[in-house]
């Protein structure tokens, strides 16, 4: 792979980019935006651990851009090795087709991990274990036009910024099912996480922080967020 546009870019350079070969992100779903997201570090050569047990289904294709009409019923995970190893040969990619629980979440141990669950259960796992291993943690989610990008960085573990825990009310969507999705809000909100994975590998913006998007808006916000003091999950590690 000739990653000489990242070396010629000044804030990556050819160090920048040798580091990002040698860097392993976790990607807990791949799907709207986990597939775009996929498909950004793997052009980026950064390897990949891909955790989702579910099957491509004929409305994924809409939004699901490693998918295709003929890959319909097949697994998820298996299908976006395949396409990731076809555009970048060198990359190591590894697949899991299960859901996490507490019996098998060191399966997300890596140098960041990407939570794209769709699922807040799950989402707590993943961002204990995170808080527990000091694991740099992506969180976000998305309904109709709207979205939102978590970064809980290194500054979490010094107590100062927030865990998704803590913030988790301004995350969720009510009545999710029924607002459907505009679909460019996926593609935005990948390039915004492949952008904070890859700053956050190479050091870059240790400061917690929370984006709003609404792509209907053409409108992105940064928002201040912090640490609840009584929060149950990273107020007593
Ligand atoms: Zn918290």
């Amino acid at each position: 792979m000739d990653f000489t546009l990242h070396e010629l870019f000044a804030d990556i350079g050819i160090e920048g980019q040798k580091k990002l070969c040698e860097k392993t992100v976790t990607l807990v779903g791949i799907g709207g935006i986990g597939s775009s997201v996929a498909e950004i570090l793997a052009r980026a050569g950064v390897n990949l651990r891909i955790i989702d047990k579910g099957r491509i289904l004929e409305k994924d294709i809409m939004k699901q851009c490693l998918y295709r009409l003929e890959d319909i019923s097949k697994f998820k995970a298996k299908q976006s090795k395949k396409i990731l190893e076809e555009i970048n040969s060198q990359l190591k990619v590894k697949t899991f087709h299960e859901d996490l629980h507490a019996g098998n979440i060191f399966l997300i141990e890596s140098d960041l991990v990407v939570d794209l669950t769709n699922n807040m259960a799950t989402s707590d796992l993943v961002n204990k274990y995170c808080l527990e291993k000091k694991i740099p943690l992506i969180f976000s989610n998305y309904a109709g036009s709207k979205g939102h990008v978590l970064i809980v960085d290194r500054s979490q573990y010094s107590g100062v910024g927030p865990c998704v825990n803590c913030i988790r009310e301004k995350l969720e969507f009510k009545d999710k099912s029924k607002l459907g999705v505009y679909v460019p809000v996926t593609y935005l909100l990948a390039s915004l996480v492949a952008s904070a994975v890859i700053k956050n590998l190479l050091n870059y913006g240790n400061v917690a922080k929370l984006l709003n998007v609404d792509v209907m808006k053409t409108d992105i916000r940064h928002e201040s967020v912090e640490k609840d003091k009584k929060c149950s999950v990273c107020s007593v590690l």
